[in-house]
């Protein structure tokens, strides 16, 4: 560990966003402190861990956003797991799109990346695929993430052993400006539920879907996602099944992570529900109709940070001293190396003008209303 360059950087939300931002700002040298609300309710440990730019049909900048990560996974891995010691679960295994008809495969909006499958070929990438699906496209280049199980925990053990000092169970309440604007501290309520005010001039917003609570210009939703595990055998499936409204991840030992619902209106309400379940169980056994007798592990659910473009809200914010990485919706895990590198580098000031231009597209300024 080298000494820190100045005042600790202050990082809300200890979540994946969080820990990925206080984990790259303490490899470059700065003191960070974490101040985490509650680490179980985080998305990061809620996710199915897919890496799939392309599986999940994105279009335009947040594509190109996505591909970027993507490339830039394997050595933000291996950096996570020289500081930490520990195996991030990384499984660079592909991931098929199954359709219906061709039609369906031919408009999906990412069709030109992947490699068309028929009938037969679906049937050898996915044995014992459901009937209902004829055609599929097969992206090589996605691959999953074992982010509840790994990533989390090395990312937190990375972070300890450089230095991050962590205040579980403290919530931020407010953050406290100069009468420049600028951010001065913040309002903060300790596990021991005393309220006190803690000095911070620089700070990253990683709230996650409750990071509009603390500023409300930012336009940023929970979507509720329910999922549930099964033990399969090993090697039972080696890719990723992403269909319509379910999809299945299998990790290397065999557990099939099953996701996910997809809830705007349940808001912040938790626990699972009926419909929820029964929909997940619907979409398993159209994908894949013999896992649906395999013992079943564990169920859960979680909130996404949804933006009304899906896309993230990048850097600078309306608060001089606090930049945002929050917003990450459906692909948090999949935006998290690419977050941690340009956020990082926006906050220490040395980004190439390239790197400026891809943060830029990601502006909270993009909502902001005349
Ligand atoms: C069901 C589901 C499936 C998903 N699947 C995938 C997937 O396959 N691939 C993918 O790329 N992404 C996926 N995601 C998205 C991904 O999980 C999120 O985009 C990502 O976790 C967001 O990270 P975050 O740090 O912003 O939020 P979180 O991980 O939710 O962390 C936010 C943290 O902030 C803390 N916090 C909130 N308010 C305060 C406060 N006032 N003071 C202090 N702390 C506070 C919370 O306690 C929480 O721990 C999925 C999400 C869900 C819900």
């Amino acid at each position: 560990m080298t000494a820190a360059k100045g005042p600790a950087i202050t990082v809300l939300g200890g979540g994946l966003m969080g820990l990925a931002m206080a984990h790259q700002l303490a490899r470059r040298g700065e003191a960070v402190r974490v101040l985490s609300r509650r680490r179980s309710e985080a998305a990061g440990f809620v996710a199915a861990g897919m890496l799939a730019p392309h599986a999940e049909g994105l279009s335009g900048d947040l594509l190109a956003l996505g591909q970027a990560s993507l490339q830039l996974i394997p050595s933000w891995v291996a950096q996570i797991e020289a500081d930490s010691g520990l195996s991030c679960g990384l499984r660079p295994c592909g991931i098929v799109v199954p359709f219906a008809t061709p039609a369906e495969r031919d408009a999906y909006p990412t069709a030109a990346f992947g490699q068309r499958l028929d009938r037969r070929g679906l049937e050898q990438e996915i044995p014992g695929i459901g009937e209902r699906w004829q055609e599929g496209l097969l992206f090589e280049q996605d691959g999953q993430i074992d982010n509840r199980r790994r990533l989390m925990r090395a990312l937190e053990r990375a972070c300890v052993e450089l230095g991050v000092t962590f205040q579980e169970g403290s919530q931020v309440l407010e953050l406290v400006c100069e009468p420049t604007g600028a951010l001065s501290g913040v309002r903060l309520r300790s596990a021991e539920g005393e309220e006190h005010h803690l000095p911070a001039e620089r700070a990253v917003l990683a709230c996650g879907a409750w990071s509009a609570q603390l500023l409300p210009q930012l336009p940023i939703a929970p979507v509720k996602g329910q999922m549930l595990s099964l033990q399969g055998p090993r090697q039972a499936l080696r890719r990723v099944i992403f269909g319509p409204g379910t999809y299945l991840v299998p990790r290397q030992d065999g557990l099939l992570v099953v996701g996910a619902t997809s809830e705007p209106e349940a808001c912040f309400s938790e626990g699972l529900t009926p419909a929820g379940q029964r929909q997940l169980q619907e979409g398993l056994a159209s994908l894949l109709p013999e896992a649906s007798a395999w013992p079943p592990m564990e169920r859960w659910w979680g909130f996404r940070p949804h933006t009304p473009d899906e896309a993230p809200l990048l850097g600078t914010s309306p608060i001089p001293g606090l930049w945002l990485a929050a917003g990450h919706h459906r692909n948090g895990v999949l935006l998290a190396a690419i977050t941690a590198e340009l956020v990082a580098g926006a906050i220490l000031g040395d980004l190439e003008p390239a790197e400026q231009d891809q943060l830029n597209n990601f502006s909270w300024r993009r909502f902001e209303r005349n």
